[in-house]
């Protein structure tokens, strides 16, 4: 469901992408770690379409990412085609950011109807549904600025799995929270994988890496240095990189 091969992006003249290789089959969890500015954001933001790549190519849900192939060549995509093709995938951030000034039902139906065209019933039933899988049934009626961290990062994944995506990336869902928020999240997570969701994960929840992911990659420098089965890259690693990080995080 993601195909990239010596995917490239670049800023100006810093180059923070040199050529990313990854598959993601569907229903299957991948987790990116990596230290500060090693381009795991730039590489999400790439995947969901809020990026165009520079070299290489990427394809998700089997769409080239910014481009159009014609005639054996590429055209750029227009913004109404980009915003079309990242419907299909969901994106939960480090900071919550729901609407404030909408209650946590308002902030579920807010793009089913508005975007997707969804009847209100409908998109209100599905929010309540959601609501019961991220265990806030009651926060229903809530504003975000009386939930906890934790409970409004379970309201944004609920969020976007209103949308119905095939994909859902996270970007360091967790690392705003308190320590002790922390577990409900994941768990919500944890859950969503064993649902089936195919998921991307930039997160230093190694013990999530482990237990969740079905494929790890340590990404520094904009290049994924060492990558494999969760279990054998934190358990094992063999690039002195790897190892360097691996010390200070776990
Ligand atoms: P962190 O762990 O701190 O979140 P990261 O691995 O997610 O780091 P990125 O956010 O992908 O790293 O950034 C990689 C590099 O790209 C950094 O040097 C950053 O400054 C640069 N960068 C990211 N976005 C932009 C942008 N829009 N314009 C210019 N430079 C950017
Ligand atoms: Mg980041």
């Amino acid at each position: 469901i993601v195909e990239a091969r010596g995917v490239k992006k670049r800023f100006g003249r810093l180059e923070v992408l040199k050529g990313i290789t990854m598959d993601v089959r569907r229903g299957e969890v991948a987790v990116l770690i990596g230290p500060s500015g090693s381009g795991k954001s730039t590489f999400l933001r790439c995947i969901n379409h809020l990026e165009r790549i520079n070299g290489g190519t990427l394809r998700v849900r089997g769409h080239l990412v910014g481009y159009r192939e014609r005639d054996g060549k590429l055209h750029e995509l227009r913004e109404s085609e980009i915003a079309q093709q990242r419907r299909g995938i969901g994106m939960v951030f480090q900071r919550f950011n729901l609407f404030p000034h909408m209650t946590v039902l308002e902030n579920l139906c807010e793009a089913p109807i508005h975007v997707a065209g969804v009847r209100p019933a409908q998109a209100r039933a599905t929010a309540l549904d959601l609501l019961e899988r991220v265990g806030l049934p009651d926060k229903v009626n809530a504003y975000p600025g009386k939930l906890s961290g934790g409970q409004q990062q379970r309201v944004a994944i609920a969020r976007a799995l209103a949308m119905n995506p095939e994909l859902m990336l996270f970007d360091e869902p967790t690392s705003a929270l308190d320590p002790e928020l922390v577990g409900d999240v994941l768990e919500v997570m944890k859950q969503l994988a064993e649902d089936g969701m195919t998921m991307v994960v930039v997160t230093h929840e190694m013990g999530f890496a482990r237990e969740v992911g079905d494929y790890l990659a340590f990404m520094d420098g904009g290049v994924i240095v060492e990558e494999g089965r969760p279990a054998d890259v934190l358990g094992n690693p063999q690039e002195p990189r790897t190892q360097a990080f691996l010390s200070k995080v776990l």
